[in-house]
């Protein structure tokens, strides 16, 4: 006799993690299979959320509908599993010249921005070094990526819902009304395998994936700073104990190599330039975004029978997957729309 559960969900990275908590909200039963020691991106992001495009002074697309969600559903998932991994803190532009800061001036003023933006100038942090002074960000902040997956595991596992291994696309068989896999029948199943749907490590294969790596360092720091992250061309994401993570860099190949020299290079200078004091680096990490060509997450059916994708939230999957669970739940249960701008379709 099959065990029958309503979705069987691969991968428990953030958008595993979302997306199955989301679904049993709906009253639908999951397994989750997930590999966690495999996961090189969940566990390396540094799990901050901000609506804007900090280069650009650009709104993230759907900004607003995505901080609604994020600023209920992690909230939630804190009581849904006892433990704490939301901390909301302020994100502080450095800026880089008179323009950028008089932009911020007009911005932070518009309907559209305020939420976001504080409406003054503040002199930059005790240690930090910049040539222009800085302003401070509304609503940001950074969930604990590592605690948040151990907390979701282990509610999960109490269900009887987690299974740590790998899940074999090939020893899945359909029929008409779902699949079976194992000792399960479900409706449907749905990838949330991150850019291992793009780097041949699955079975389900999708187009559309372009990865981007990234890697982050962490440094001591000679003195204290401020619970804040400070951008200036990287992020310097303050951890307490005078211990600063650093990052992220941009790659488009050497996706098996892991860290490099070449980056750590690149971060440990950037600190030297805006740290005034000494540093020593403690660890130095690097995962594989699961980025798309047109920079849309990728959110709807596969081409194969009761299969659905879930992620290619890029370097975002704090801010955007909160949002797009509960897009594709609701098209579960009440047969709303999915968004046309993210159908893994539009890339076949
Ligand atoms: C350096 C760096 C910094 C970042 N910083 C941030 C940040 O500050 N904020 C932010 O929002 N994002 C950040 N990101 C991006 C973020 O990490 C990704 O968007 C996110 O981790 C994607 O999550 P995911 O669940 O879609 O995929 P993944 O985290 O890759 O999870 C996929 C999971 O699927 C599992 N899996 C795959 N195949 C199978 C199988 N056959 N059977 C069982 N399990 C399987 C894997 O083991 C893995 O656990 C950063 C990324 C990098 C590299």
């Amino acid at each position: 006799m099959k065990k029958h559960v309503d979705y069987i969900i691969v991968g428990g990275g953030i958008s595993g993690c979302v997306l199955s908590y989301t679904l049993m909200k709906y009253g639908a039963s999951v397994v989750v299979f997930d590999l966690p020691k495999n996961n090189k991106c969940s566990t390396v992001a540094a799990g901050l959320w901000n609506p804007v495009v900090l280069k650009r002074m650009k709104k993230v697309w759907k900004a607003d509908d995505m901080m609604d969600e994020l600023h209920t559903v992690y909230p939630d998932m804190e009581r849904w599993t006892a433990s704490q991994f939301f901390d909301p803190i302020a994100i502080r532009r450095v800026f880089h010249n008179a323009g950028e800061q008089n932009t911020w001036m007009e911005l932070c003023d518009s309907p559209a921005f305020s939420s976001y933006l504080e409406d003054s100038i503040s002199p930059l942090p005790e240690g930090v070094v910049g040539e222009f002074e800085s302003g401070q960000m509304k609503g940001t902040g950074r969930l604990n990526v590592l605690g948040f997956m151990e907390a979701v595991h282990a509610a999960l596992r109490k269900e009887e819902s987690f299974r740590e291994e790998r899940f074999d696309w090939n020893a899945v068989v359909r029929d008409s009304e779902g699949v079976d896999y194992q000792d399960l029948r479900a409706h449907a199943i749905i990838s949330c395998q991150g850019a291992q749907m793009a780097l041949g490590e699955t079975d389900v294969l999708q187009q559309g994936f372009a990865p981007v790596k990234g890697e982050v360092i962490r440094v001591k720091l000679d003195a204290p700073l401020e619970k804040e992250c400070i951008h200036q061309k990287h992020f310097m994401l303050s951890e307490g104990n005078n211990e600063v993570t650093v990052g992220a860099t941009y790659a488009w190949d050497g996706f098996g190599d892991g860290p490099t020299q070449e980056k750590k290079n690149e971060l440990e200078e950037h600190v030297s330039k805006v740290w005034n004091g000494s540093t020593r680096t403690l660890d130095h990490k690097s995962g594989i975004r699961p980025a798309t060509k047109d920079r849309r997450p990728m959110v709807g059916p596969h081409t194969l029978a009761h299969t659905w994708i879930f992620g290619g939230m890029g370097s975002r999957a704090v801010l955007m997957a909160p949002y797009l669970a509960k897009v594709l739940v609701e098209h579960f249960m009440y047969g709303t729309d999915l968004l046309a701008e993210c159908l893994p379709s539009r890339f076949s």
